[in-house]
């Protein structure tokens, strides 16, 4: 994707491949420059043109005129002594921030990373919302988060989750490039299928993510199973109600015969009884599909409270009720900032 900073830069991080071979090409290069370039910049983790040694000084400081290759600063980095997951708080060029978390599984590395500086959507248990939407990435700020991520760690990512800061599906050209460009074979080369997007259900974004039939894994943070209570948790539900998002979610099946990933923060005295599981299971029941029911973060501005235990008896009910369900994993315990916390303790 084609973006440029203030002074007219390109921003080189953002381009595909052919979109940088066909800028070099204008400059006058040979196109086998711009493929030296992609891999310094998506394999070798380049962060300065300075280091692409393969290239000659001329090319450099014409790249330097052309391009930005904007860098992102740990401001903060909490690492776990328990699960080696690492919590990143990053500075972006423009000041504001945002965080990522580094978590380790049997088969690999995933990143979470985040997709706005803030969010418009307003869910009452987030914290990311409460200090207020600022922009949205672009796919070089997305991608960075990934890159800088794994020079630091000096661990290979293999899988990433867009669970951070943000509504993906409301920044969505933005993230598809990202996505294209995270899975070019010339690059990064991450499958899709180790990629999971989480949306709040925006609906007609989540069919046109299905048309595209990316193979991503897509998540639905339900968190209630009726229309009164998502709406009082969830504004967005008064814009696509609960029937409205299950039927897109069919339609993503249908079309990608991916199985879908319904989340629910389970919350003290909100949604978490008997009867709630009742009307969730003939909601989900019969869809081929997963719920990952995950014990509500504390945030101090919030008292929702909830704990592993409720969530456990809360998964057994789903169970036996026919649905397959599971309580999400705590990593990074004694690192725990509920998402978005970190970056709300740095705004004004
Ligand atoms: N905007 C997207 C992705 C970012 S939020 C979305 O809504 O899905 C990532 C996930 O964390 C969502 O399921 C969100 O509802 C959940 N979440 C946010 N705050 C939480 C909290 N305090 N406790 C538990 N889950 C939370």
């Amino acid at each position: 994707m084609y973006i440029t900073d203030e002074n007219g830069r390109t921003d080189i991080l953002s381009l595909e491949l052919d979109e940088l071979t066909s800028v070099l090409v204008q400059m006058g290069e040979k196109p086998f420059r711009a493929k030296q370039i992609y891999d310094w910049l998506h394999c070798k983790g380049a962060e300065d043109f300075s280091q692409m040694t393969n290239l000659s000084a001329q090319l450099r400081d014409k790249l330097n005129e052309k391009f930005c290759l904007k860098s992102l600063f740990i401001c903060k980095r909490l690492e776990s002594s328990a699960d080696n997951t690492v919590k990143y708080l990053y500075r972006l060029s423009d000041g504001d921030h945002v965080e990522s978390v580094l978590m380790e599984y049997e088969h690999g590395n995933t990143i979470c990373i985040s997709t706005q500086a803030g969010c418009k959507m307003g869910c009452k248990f987030c914290a990311s919302t409460i200090a207020g939407f600022k922009r949205d990435l672009l796919p070089s700020e997305m991608l960075s988060q990934i890159y800088t991520a794994q020079r630091d760690s000096g661990r290979k990512i293999n899988g990433a989750v867009l669970m951070g800061i943000g509504e993906p599906l409301d920044n969505f050209d933005n993230v598809i490039c990202f996505l294209k460009l995270l899975s070019s074979k010339e690059g990064m080369n991450m499958s899709l299928r180790h990629v999971s997007l989480s949306t709040c259900g925006i609906v007609p974004r989540i069919y046109e993510l299905a048309e595209l039939k990316l193979g991503i894994t897509l998540s639905i943070s339900l968190h209630a199973p009726d229309n009164i209570t998502r709406s009082a948790l969830m504004p967005i539900n008064s814009v696509y109600n609960i029937e409205e998002l299950m039927k897109a979610c069919r339609y993503y099946f249908s079309l990608t015969g991916r199985r879908i990933s319904f989340e629910y923060a389970l919350i003290r005295g909100q949604n978490d009884s008997f009867e709630d599981a009742e009307r969730l299971a003939k909601l989900l029941g019969g869809f081929n599909c997963h719920v990952n029911i995950i014990p509500v973060n504390k945030i101090k501005e919030r008292s929702f409270t909830s704990d592993r235990a409720a969530a456990q008896r809360f998964k057994n009910m789903l169970c036996s009720l026919g649905l397959n369900a599971t309580v999400r994993r705590t990593l990074g315990a004694d690192i725990e900032a509920a998402c978005g916390q970190l970056r709300r303790e740095y705004q004004s």
